[in-house]
């Protein structure tokens, strides 16, 4: 089917909207298009923004597993897209909890340490400010906030990944299943291997085994439900995160991700 008015509506709300979260998506389609053939929709819409070098892209939030449509450019440079979104003081407040995110041992900074790094900024920010301007990039999916914590946002994942690697090289972690880097994930406790939660629940569908797909250690797991420690727990554990997001659940707490903090900061 050829770029229509009503591809242009899809590719206009994913632009505004930031982040489209994927049942948004889907409704949109069934209503211009009389389908839900989502995968056709986008294609043709990629399709037409080729040549411009931009791209819809469809990505796991990594902390709650929901799936986003997100217009991002195809050449990613190192700040570029990144810097014409905010003011001087909110870029180095964002900069400053992107930092501490991929530094810290469980992949996430709490709200108030970020309210705290308000007096160190070189520009002037009131933490008011701060706090309304944390929760919008929630809002907006740059950060994911859950229970008083900010993770790495699906948005900055699709559009700063680039800015990211260039930034923090060594420092980032590569999913074991998707190869993708990762901000945050489950590690396994034999083997320490590190996966994305939604890619874990997916080869968990796929291979009828809990278990993690990187050591012997997986198939012997035969007790789905009742082991506080193992990957099992967590996948159990991902599937309700989407419903149950502010509810701390004692899994999560121990899905802790072990990462080398890096001793110089942006
Ligand atoms: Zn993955
Ligand atoms: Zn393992």
């Amino acid at each position: 089917m050829p770029y229509s008015k009503q591809h242009k509506t899809v590719l206009q709300a994913v632009m505004h909207e930031g982040a489209l979260h994927e049942d948004r998506g889907k409704e949109l389609v069934i209503r211009l298009f009389d389908h839900n053939n989502t995968a056709q929709i986008l294609n043709e819409i990629n399709a037409k923004l080729k040549p411009l070098c931009t791209t819809i892209k469809r990505i796991n939030c990594e902390v709650t597993g929901e799936l986003y449509w997100i217009f991002t450019s195809m050449v990613q440079d190192k700040t570029a897209s990144f810097v014409s979104h905010f003011s001087q003081a909110e870029l180095a407040l964002l900069r400053n909890v992107y930092s501490e995110i991929i530094t810290s041992n469980d992949s996430c900074v709490s709200s108030t340490f970020c309210l705290n790094l308000c007096s160190s900024l070189n520009a002037k920010l009131t933490k008011t400010d701060a706090e309304l301007f944390l929760l919008e990039m929630a809002n907006r999916q740059w950060l994911c906030c859950k229970e008083g914590k900010y993770y790495m946002g699906v948005r900055s994942i699709a559009e700063l990944l680039q800015y990211f690697k260039d930034t923090y090289e060594g420092n980032l972690q590569i999913c074991t299943l998707c190869k993708q880097e990762l901000f945050y994930g489950d590690k396994c406790n034999q083997c320490n291997a590190i996966t994305h939660v939604y890619c874990l629940k997916n080869y968990a569908r796929n291979h009828s085994s809990l278990g993690c797909p990187n050591c012997p250690f997986s198939t012997s797991r035969q007790n789905l439900s009742s082991s506080n420690t193992s990957c099992a727990m967590d996948v159990e554990d991902a599937s309700q995160t989407s419903m149950e997001i502010h509810e701390m659940t004692q899994s999560s707490q121990t899905r802790k991700l072990k990462r080398k903090r890096k001793n110089e900061l942006m």
